[in-house]
């Protein structure tokens, strides 16, 4: 049953299409945008201390040299000793500088990024408390909001980072450029050229990393799933009963063997594409010193300018490698970047829009109304029309897949109808905001939540304004038949779940009474029971319908169930038959007619008497 409701499962997303230069440009700008917003200082003091920093290995390279020169000069004589520790001074105050700029840099980097993860995990949430109903059902939008909530931490700071380390390496490069291309014309070219290939490998796999990850989000959330399921708490026993561990360590096992698979591939091409290019950079490097050494055996270079060339080669070479990686790095956090951007971008429902709903609801009346799924070619529902009124209850029956819930989907304003219309206290409900007109309703899921968190809170939680209303709690709690929180050890602030430490797991019945005081807790005009048959046991089911009928006058009250006992209650019977009311009227006046519903309760009765029967037997 619940399997029918899911959408069926969504082929792997698609591989990102490559971005056109034009939007990389304008994510960068966006991405930028975005970091600046999360902390203007720190990313002003990151950019600074990371360029000022970027400079020192040119300054430090040539005083360096220097050094040497004049160390090499001294042998000669002509120097003086204190010529040779102001040059010590220089270089040791050079060190201190840069201890300093690289301790604020990673403090900076640090509150930055946390700022940041703040920020962006603040508008993803946002976000996803925003969706609708209809986009968590939807695998597309639900692997974007995963994938954009789970590496939230480290791919914004990594742009923001990469991009000023790659002004950074500018600087570098230009300025200890400068130094090397003293020695000669064609050193710089060669140790630059020496350092591409390797930084290509390692961009051409990052990208295929990142790919290979992004294909496998789907399968890693079905693989996660099969996971799950070996380790829940509430599925152990039918797990263990059934017996079918083995099948879903089998299954778990096969999606591992087919991301292994994967991983194996890329990384057997990646060592050979990376030895490769080892060997090409270290022969470019060859020829370089070559070049150098034979203009030292002409007498053309210092000692000073020889160590330049020596720590040059390394500093050029990590540079580049830093610049390029940067470059490839910011594409693929660009991509992540893009995922979370369109995520972001998706046109939400604004729950909110729309004229604001004042005061209770007298009636509901659906009106030829029709409904298809996104994305789906069949209407589930079709001329769907009933009213129901202040005081009385309705009975929605019908088989698995008539299209019950949807109909409680719709009268709450998850989805809105693609035909007809829904009209409250004769108003089109349309034209009020969602939430405003969720505001008068409260109901009990047939999957109702367990939350971990106090009774209080699984009670009040209904209404969250009234957390701290003792006697309102208190009031549904009695109501719900969940007086049972009195016996815990805090009574109603126990914590509850075994999830957290010092939670107390109730039992699944006591989880159904509290999710009924929760119910109840909130004042609304409309009270919808979403197939309480499995939520409530069968006297809680009855009683709860009795309590209701009691307080005739007051509500309305919208109830699915299977349960003809209660079922009967009901002031008013639709049965759904194919997504279409097939019969309507009280249960008098539908087993008058003699029709399917008549038939349905024939049925249900005769296995009562026959349970009656077998019970008094024994
Ligand atoms: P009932 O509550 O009577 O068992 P539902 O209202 O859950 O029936 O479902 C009615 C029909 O709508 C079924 O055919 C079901 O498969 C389909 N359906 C339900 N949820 C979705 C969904 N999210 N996307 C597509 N089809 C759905």
């Amino acid at each position: 049953m619940q399997m029918s409701r899911r959408s069926p499962p969504a082929a792997p997303p698609a591989p990102p299409d490559p971005l056109t230069p034009r939007q990389r440009a304008a994510d960068l700008l966006q991405t930028l945008r975005l970091v600046w917003l999360a902390s203007p200082r720190h990313s002003l003091t990151y950019a600074a201390t990371t360029l000022a920093g970027s400079a020192l290995p040119a300054a430090n390279l040539y005083v360096g040299k220097l050094l040497l020169d004049e160390v090499a000069r001294a042998a000669q004589g002509g120097v003086t000793y204190r010529a040779l520790l102001v040059l010590l001074g220089v270089q040791v105050a050079l060190g201190v500088l840069g201890s300093l700029l690289s301790t604020v840099q990673g403090a900076a980097q640090q509150l930055l990024g946390d700022s940041l993860q703040h920020g962006v995990s603040r508008r993803i949430l946002d976000k996803a408390s925003g969706m609708s109903v209809e986009a968590f059902e939807h695998a597309e939008t639900y692997d974007q909001l995963q994938q954009a909530y789970r590496e939230v931490g480290s791919r914004p700071l990594g742009v923001a980072t990469q991009l000023v380390g790659l002004a950074g390496a500018v600087v570098t490069l230009v300025s200890v450029g400068a130094l090397m291309a003293r020695l000669g014309v064609w050193v710089l070219p060669l140790v630059l050229l020496a350092s591409l290939p390797g930084v290509w490998v390692s961009n051409k796999f990052g990208v295929e990393n990142y790919r290979m990850l992004r294909w496998q989000t789907h399968d890693a959330r079905v693989q996660n799933y099969l996971g799950g399921l070996l380790t829940s708490d509430q599925l152990v026993k039918e797990v263990r009963l059934f017996g079918f561990e083995p099948y879903l360590l089998r299954r778990w096992r096969d999606y591992y063997l087919g991301f292994r698979r994967q991983l194996e591939d890329i990384i057997r091409r990646r060592s050979r594409w990376g030895f490769g290019a080892a060997l090409a950079s270290a022969l470019l490097t060859g020829l370089a010193s070559a070049l150098i050494l034979r203009r030292a055996a002409n007498g053309q270079i210092t000692v000073g300018d020889f160590s330049i060339f020596v720590l040059g080669i390394a500093q050029v070479q990590g540079t580049v490698a830093g610049l390029l990686n940067g470059v490839s790095g910011i594409y693929q956090n660009l991509l992540y970047m893009r995922n979370l951007f369109d995520f972001l971008e998706k046109p939400g429902r604004d729950l909110d829009a729309g004229e604001e709903w004042r005061g209770s609801i007298e009636t509901v009346e659906f009106q030829d109304v029709a409904f298809r799924y996104p994305l789906t070619e069949r209407d589930v529902l079709r001329g769907v029309s009933f009213t129901v009124r202040r005081g009385e209850a309705l009975a929605l029956v019908g088989e698995n897949g008539a299209g019950k819930t949807t109909v409680v989907k719709l009268l709450t304003r998850l989805f809105e109808p693609t035909g007809g219309r829904i009209l409250l206290n004769g108003l089109d409900a349309s034209r009020f905001s969602p939430r405003s007109v969720q505001r008068q309703m409260s109901i009990i899921f047939q999957d109702f939540g367990q939350y971990q968190m106090s009774a209080r809170e699984n009670v009040a939680i209904a209404e969250v304004g009234r957390l701290e209303d003792d006697p309102g709690v208190e009031g549904a709690v009695r109501q719900a038949g969940a007086a049972f929180v009195d016996t815990l050890p805090q009574g109603i602030d126990t914590p509850l779940g075994r999830l957290f430490q010092g939670g107390r797991q109730l039992s699944g019945g006591q989880w159904q009474r509290l999710a009924l005081a929760r119910l109840y807790f909130r004042d609304a005009s409309v009270l919808v029971f979403d197939e309480p048959t499995a939520a409530l046991d069968a006297r809680a089911e009855f009683e709860t319908i009795e309590a209701l009928r009691a307080q005739a006058g007051e509500r309305i009250t919208v109830l699915i169930s299977h349960r003809f006992s209660t079922v009967r209650l009901a002031d008013q019977i639709v049965l759904l038959e194919g997504g279409v009311v097939s019969e309507a009227g009280s249960h008098a006046e539908l087993i008058a007619r003699g029709g399917q519903y008549a038939a349905l309760y024939a049925l249900q009765a005769r296995g009562y008497t026959a349970e009656a029967g077998k019970t008094t037997a024994r």
